[in-house]
């Protein structure tokens, strides 16, 4: 991993007046550039082989300039580029996919966030410890699939987007389902509701929801829509569609905003604040937008099944706003609001706080 005083010492020669903010054409890219537009900033889309049409159709949205590629990986070749264009890059999901982890992290560009955390949420079993150390209640793990004692969700490492998950009501089902030759985890399978929750930490704003350094905001609330289980169920139960060889799949292909009772923010703050807290004991704290995966039981507790410690797709409803953002401004996206944390850390001449 590049060491963050080497990406400081770019940073050093950067115009901080001139800054260009920069990300790879996809998964949340529309509200990123339309965002750091908003804020004033330049913008510069990655892309392979030509400028995406797309960006034709959403004038707002479209990047000042492109980079193309012949592929990701050329990236790491063209870093200096984006240096002389005093970039900084942010990272999302489908960045860090096609890039892998292992090239993100030696990227010579100073990118939004602490490069860092990518320890602590590639591997499930490293990211429970982090997760649990921070007092935040997670579906339980079975050891083994002879212990399952109850209706379970079979997660393959490794596995994109969901695919190849699989649910098994009791070891026998398990035993039918699963493909030996691939390392898995057990989980319980959590009955209840989901609530993907966006939240943003800022360790320089110092108004608002106070943590033991910076703030803590909660800007949205989607949920995904996962391909075929949020259908499946038009075609019977889940016992007949095995049956029928027919198996749910967990794939994203959209995402619905959504609210949460008015009851339940008080906790969701706590959680996010915990999380925030841990992160700083345990590699110097994450920064920006997070999200936690989380389902609510009829009990009205929650479980959290997963960490995402950048922007996620899950916030694309909310370009224009969130019921939750709007009591904080008008039109803040994520994508608008890391525009806005970059803006503030520039002027104080705090940037190596948000950058790695
Ligand atoms: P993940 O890759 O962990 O984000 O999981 C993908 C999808 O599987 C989630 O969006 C949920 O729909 C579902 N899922 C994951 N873990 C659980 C769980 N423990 N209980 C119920 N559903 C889950």
């Amino acid at each position: 991993m590049i060491e963050k005083d080497e990406i400081l010492g770019i940073l050093e020669g950067y115009d901080k007046d001139n800054l260009t903010i920069a990300t790879i054409c996809s998964h949340s890219s529309l509200q990123i550039f339309d965002g750091a537009r908003k804020e004033g900033f330049k913008t510069l889309g990655i892309c392979i082989d030509k400028p995406p049409k797309l960006y034709d159709a959403y004038p707002l949205a479209k990047p000042d300039e492109f980079m193309v590629l012949d592929n990701y990986e050329h990236l790491l070749e063209r870093c200096g580029e984006l240096v002389e264009k005093n970039v900084i890059l942010i990272p999302h999901g489908s960045l860090v996919e096609y890039l892998t982890p292992h090239k993100f992290v030696e990227l010579r560009v100073p990118t939004f966030g602490n490069r860092l955390v990518l320890e602590w949420e590639s591997d499930r079993d490293i990211e429970r410890q982090w997760l649990e150390g921070a007092h935040i209640p997670m579906p339980i793990e079975i050891e083994s699939p002879e212990k399952i004692d109850r209706p379970v969700i079979v997660k393959y490492h490794g596995a994109k987007g969901g695919r190849g998950f699989f649910i098994a009501k009791n070891k026998e089902e398990f035993y039918e389902k699963v493909n030996p030759g691939e390392k898995y985890t057990i989980q319980e399978f959590v009955l209840g509701t989901r609530y993907y929750l966006h939240y943003f930490y800022s360790p320089i704003k110092e108004d608002g929801y106070t943590l033991s350094k910076g703030t803590l905001q909660m800007l949205s609330i989607d949920r995904r829509i996962e391909s075929n289980v949020d259908e499946i169920f038009k075609l019977g139960s889940l016992t007949e569609l095995m049956e029928a060889g027919i198996v749910p799949t967990f794939v994203v292909t959209g995402n619905a905003p959504l609210v949460v009772r008015e009851s339940l923010l008080p906790r969701i703050f706590e959680m996010g604040a915990q999380v925030v807290e841990k992160s700083i004991e345990l590699f110097g704290g994450m920064v920006g937008a997070f999200c936690l995966e989380t389902a609510i039981t009829d009990n009205l507790e929650f479980r959290v099944f997963e960490i995402s410690a950048r922007i996620v797709a899950g916030t694309n409803p909310f370009v224009s706003g969130s019921p939750y953002a709007d009591l904080i401004s008008e039109n803040l996206s994520t994508g608008r609001r890391i525009a806005q944390e970059i803006k503030m850390a520039a002027k104080l001449n705090r940037l190596n706080e948000i950058i790695s």
